[in-house]
């Protein structure tokens, strides 16, 4: 299929921390002439700025917890806005049925539709390999081992549910997150109408 068609598109990501999300979302929107959206990059970049939604996120990020559904879909909502045709790869959104919800609307507004959910899936013991890893070498403050396991926690209970909320739509594509960033692209675009 040809990158970049110019119809809408939308696919997001899920997959829990360390699943490889913030790479293979970089690799997508680039193949497929995507807007990449990250709700955790943009959040990084308002507490750099500091920003009054960077000052409110810190503590919640810095714990592990998520950021509340409003905030969220409203730096989302800006940053559709005025796009024309929506195409885009969102990373890390949505993360609750909440945003889930809030989402279908925004997307409705624009008159555009989720063209697929991605939920990559990696074994827990390779992803907390990959965080500690990852710790060192980016020093990101929410990677150590305590706020992983919350981190992990987190996405069992408010982001899991997802899972449910896309198959019952028939927009669930599980991928296998495991083995070379290469395999795992592959595997994503081979999901992907
Ligand atoms: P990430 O880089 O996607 O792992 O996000 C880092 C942190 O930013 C998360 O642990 C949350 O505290 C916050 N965050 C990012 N995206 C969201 C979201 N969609 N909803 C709530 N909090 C978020």
């Amino acid at each position: 299929m040809p990158a970049g068609g110019g119809g809408s598109e939308v696919v997001l990501l899920m997959g829990p921390p360390g699943a490889g999300k913030g790479t293979q979302a970089a690799l997508l929107a680039e193949a497929r002439d995507l807007r990449k959206l990250s709700t955790g990059d943009m959040l990084r970049g308002h507490v750099e700025r500091g920003t009054e939604l960077g000052v409110r996120a810190k503590s919640l990020m810095d714990r592990g917890q998520l950021v509340p559904d409003e905030l969220i879909v409203a730096m989302v909502k800006s940053e559709l806005d005025g796009m024309g045709t929506v195409r885009a790869l969102l990373d890390g959104f949505p993360r609750t049925p909440g945003q889930a919800e809030a989402l279908d609307e925004l997307l409705g507004d624009e008159g555009a539709a989720l063209t697929a959910a991605v939920a990559l899936e990696v074994d827990e013991d390779e992803l907390v390999r990959r965080l500690e890893g990852r710790a060192r070498q980016e020093g990101r403050s929410d990677d150590n081992e305590a706020i992983i396991r919350n981190r992990m926690e987190v996405y069992r209970k408010q982001t899991r549910p997802l899972f449910d909320y896309y198959e019952q739509r028939g927009k669930l594509e599980r991928v296998s997150g495991m083995g070379s960033v290469d395999d795992v692209f592959e595997r994503i675009t081979g999901v992907l109408p």
